[in-house]
């Protein structure tokens, strides 16, 4: 496995340290780790770019700024939360990892993840495919009148859009209506089955948030705001998140 190499001394900014104080349990100091591992044991990160989160961590705290700054490895945590599950102290890394992605200039974070947080602003969707509502309307309908004649036993189903009073919003990955919109039908039915009050938004119905994952507060917030939004707009009681 490939390791990184940590070298101590001299005059260092904290910030990162401070950070982690930030995200220690109340009343905790960094003391609190126990260096047991059960963070990295079970991290799909670990080893990647010779981290782990037991020794990124370990970083914040002597306060090498500049090398956690200079490492792509905040870029393959994927904030899967797994990390602070097993931790006995419940010390909170992926904020910390969240926190150094906020700090890379906005242009030099991973292409491909800011490229899809730039489509999913691109119109009120907030799909990262950049689909418009009116096409996401198109296809919706498109498909489900093919649905409804060739499986009659599904002539009744219906997939809503903007349906004002329904119990659930629901949201939609939305490279399936562009690439795969065959895919969508098996949760519309199942949802037919169980009888289930349901809608999708005009807006804000691209489920995923790459924005989140850029480290990008202001266009995630704009995201999820726009389909709370909707949602509260049209009644539902209930937000179905799908991704
Ligand atoms: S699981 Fe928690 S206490 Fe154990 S090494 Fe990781 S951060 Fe420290
Ligand atoms: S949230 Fe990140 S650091 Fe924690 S277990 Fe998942 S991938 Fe690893």
């Amino acid at each position: 496995m490939e390791e990184t190499v940590i070298r101590l001394g001299g005059k260092r900014r904290t910030t990162f340290m401070e950070k982690v104080r930030e995200i220690l349990p109340e009343g905790g100091h960094l003391n609190l780790c126990l260096t047991c591992g059960a963070c990295s044991s079970g991290c799909p990160a670990t080893g990647l770019e010779g981290l782990d989160p037991r020794k990124f961590l370990r970083m914040a705290a002597l306060g090498l700024d500049e090398e956690i700054l200079a490492t792509d490895w905040v870029w393959m945590c994927t904030q899967c939360q797994r990390c602070i599950y097993v931790c006995p102290m419940k010390i909170d890394i992926p904020r910390l990892v969240y926190n150094v992605r906020a700090a890379w200039p906005r242009e030099k974070r991973p292409k491909g993840i800011r490229g899809s947080c730039d489509m999913a602003l691109r119109n009120d969707s907030c799909s990262a495919m950049g689909a418009s509502p009116e096409d996401f309307r198109f296809v919706v309908e498109d498909v489900l009148a093919e649905y409804r004649e060739a499986q009659p036993e599904f002539a009744a189903m219906e997939a809503p859009i903007d349906k004002a009073g329904a119990e659930f919003f629901l949201n939609q990955n939305s490279r399936e209506p562009v690439t795969e919109p065959d895919e969508m039908v098996p949760l519309w039915k199942l949802l037919h089955l169980a009888g289930a009050d349901w809608t999708y938004g005009s807006k804000g119905w691209g489920g995923e948030n790459y924005c989140m994952f850029l480290g990008d507060d202001a266009a995630w917030k704009h995201i999820t705001a726009t389909a709370a939004r909707q949602a509260e707009e049209l009644g539902c009681k209930v937000f179905l998140n799908t991704e």
